[in-house]
C-alpha cells in the first residue's frame, strides 16, 4: 500500500506523542521506509530507542551528531522524504512554523522541505481555541501544508474538548489518501450501503438479518485508497470504520437508507448496493413494547414491502452513472443474477451463493461470480474480502 513510500515524521513534544510508535509500525507494515526527527522537547514524552526499533533507521534528535563530530545534513534529509508528516504538531512547533523560527532539527528540516508537509495539531483546549493558534494553523495552510484536524475527546489535562491528536489509524489513512489522490477513481464519487436494516416491531424489537456490512465497508475503503470520495450509508452494523475519505451515513430501516441513498445518487457517478436490505416491514409498529396476553399463544404481523432502493435508481439513472448491485441467491445464483440486471437496470451484479463455504455473511471471505450488462461473466476464486473489493472495482 506505502510500499517503497519514505515517510519522515516529526515529533514535537505534547503527551500525544506516546502515540507514534503505534504509527511507525503501521507505516512499516504497509511497506515504507521511515525515519524519524524527534524535537529536543519530545524527548520527554516519547522513547528514541522504541522509535529507532520499529523505524529501523536511527532516530534524529539534533543538527549536530551526538560525538558532536557531525552536522546533521537537514537539507539532505528533506529532499528524502517523499512527505514529512509532523505529529503531534505542538502549539508550539506550529507557531515556530509559521513564522520561520529554526531553532532544532525538525524546524530546520521543515522549511528546507520540497516534498508535501501534513501536520497533526494536539493540545490543550485552551490553547486551541486562542487566536494566536487560530492564525498559525490559517498560515500554515496559506502555506500549502495539508492538517489532519485534532479530534474532539479526553485531554491529558483531564478536561474534554478539541485539541486530542487524530488517531495514529486517521494519519495513516490520510497518509494512504495522500499517496493514492492519483488513483484509478480520482475526481469519482461512489455511492456505496452496506449492512443490515432493521424494520422495528415495536421500540425493543425488530425484523432484521445477518448482513454484518464487512462486504460493502471493503468496497468503501478500496475505493477511497483508489482516489475516490466516498458516501457510505451503513445499516445497523457493529463494525467500525474510520477512513478519511470515506463520509459514513448511519442509518437504521430501509426506509431511512433508502432516502440517504436517493439524496446521494443524484451527484454520485457510481453507485454500489450491498445492503442486505429488508424487502419487507411491519405494516406498523407500537410505541410501547407489545406485552403477553394471557391465554393468547399466537400473535401475527401484517407485513408491507419496502421501497427498493436499486430499482428506484436504476430508473433514474443516467448515461454516465454506473449502477452496480448485488444478488445474495441459495440457487441458481447466475440465472436470477441476469434477470436483476435487466429487471433494475444496472451496469454489473456481484453475485454470492450461501452454497459456497465462506461466502455471505459474516465471513471475512466471499466467493463471488460478476456478471455485466454485456453478458461477461467472471467467477473469483474465495478470497478476503479486501481483494474481493479490488475484484469489484476492476470490473467496473
Ligand atoms: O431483489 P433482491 O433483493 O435479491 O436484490 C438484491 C439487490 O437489491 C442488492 O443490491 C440490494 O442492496 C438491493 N435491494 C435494494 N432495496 C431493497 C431490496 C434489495 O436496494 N428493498
Amino acid at each position: 500500500m506505502l510500499k517503497d513510500k519514505k515517510i519522515l515524521i516529526g515529533v514535537s513534544g505534547g503527551i500525544a506523542a506516546y502515540k507514534i510508535p503505534l504509527l511507525v509500525r503501521q507505516y512499516k507494515k504497509a511497506g515504507a521506509e521511515v525515519k524519524i526527527i524527534l524535537t529536543p522537547a519530545s524527548l520527554d514524552f516519547v522513547s528514541p530507542l522504541v522509535l529507532s526499533t520499529l523505524s529501523g533507521n536511527r532516530v534524529l534528535t539534533s543538527t549536530i551528531s551526538e560525538n558532536k563530530t557531525e552536522w546533521e545534513n537537514h537539507v539532505d534529509i528533506a529532499l528524502w522524504a517523499d512527505v514529512f508528516i509532523i505529529a503531534p504538531a505542538t502549539a508550539n512547533t506550529i507557531a515556530k512554523m509559521a513564522n520561520g523560527i529554526c531553532d532544532n532539527l525538525l524546524l530546520a528540516v521543515y522549511l528546507s522541505a520540497k516534498c508535501p508537509v501534513i501536520f497533526a495539531p494536539a493540545m490543550d483546549l485552551d490553547m486551541f481555541k486562542h487566536p494566536s493558534f487560530e492564525k498559525n494553523r490559517k498560515t500554515l495552510l496559506e502555506y500549502g501544508n495539508i492538517e489532519i484536524p485534532a479530534e474532539e475527546g479526553f485531554l491529558a489535562s483531564g478536561l474534554i474538548g478539541k485539541g486530542r491528536l487524530a488517531e495514529p489509524e486517521t494519519i495513516f489513512w490520510q497518509t494512504v489518501a495522500y499517496f493514492s489522490k492519483e488513483g484509478k477513481f480520482k475526481g469519482k464519487h461512489i455511492l456505496i450501503n452496506a449492512g443490515p436494516t432493521y424494520e422495528a416491531i415495536d421500540p425493543v424489537r425488530f425484523i432484521g438479518n445477518r448482513s454484518t456490512g464487512k462486504m460493502g465497508i471493503a468496497i468503501a475503503q478500496e475505493a477511497a485508497l483508489q482516489g475516490a470520495k466516498v458516501d457510505l450509508v451503513l445499516g445497523p452494523s457493529s463494525e467500525q470504520i474510520n477512513h478519511p475519505l470515506v463520509n459514513v451515513v448511519r442509518v437504521e430501516s430501509a426506509e431511512e437508507m433508502f432516502k440517504a441513498c436517493i439524496s446521494i445518487w443524484k451527484h454520485t457517478d457510481i453507485a454500489i448496493l450491498s445492503a442486505a436490505v429488508a424487502d419487507f416491514k411491519p405494516k406498523s409498529s407500537t410505541d410501547q413494547k407489545i406485552k403477553k396476553t394471557p391465554g393468547v399463544d399466537e400473535m401475527s404481523i401484517n407485513l408491507v414491502q419496502n421501497p427498493d432502493i436499486l430499482k428506484t435508481l436504476g430508473r433514474t439513472k443516467t448515461e454516465s452513472q454506473i449502477l452496480v448491485g448485488f444478488a445474495l441467491e441459495t440457487n441458481n445464483a447466475i440465472e436470477y443474477g441476469k434477470i436483476k440486471i435487466k429487471k433494475k437496470n444496472l451496469d454489473l451484479i456481484v453475485v454470492n451463493t450461501l452454497e459456497d463455504d465462506g461466502a455471505g455473511f459474516g465471513h471475512a471471505t466471499n466467493k463471488v461470480t460478476i456478471i455485466t450488462k454485456q453478458n461477461k461473466i467472471d467467477t473469483f476464486e474465495l478470497k478476503s474480502k479486501t481483494l474481493v473489493a479490488k475484484d469489484i472495482l476492476n470490473s467496473i
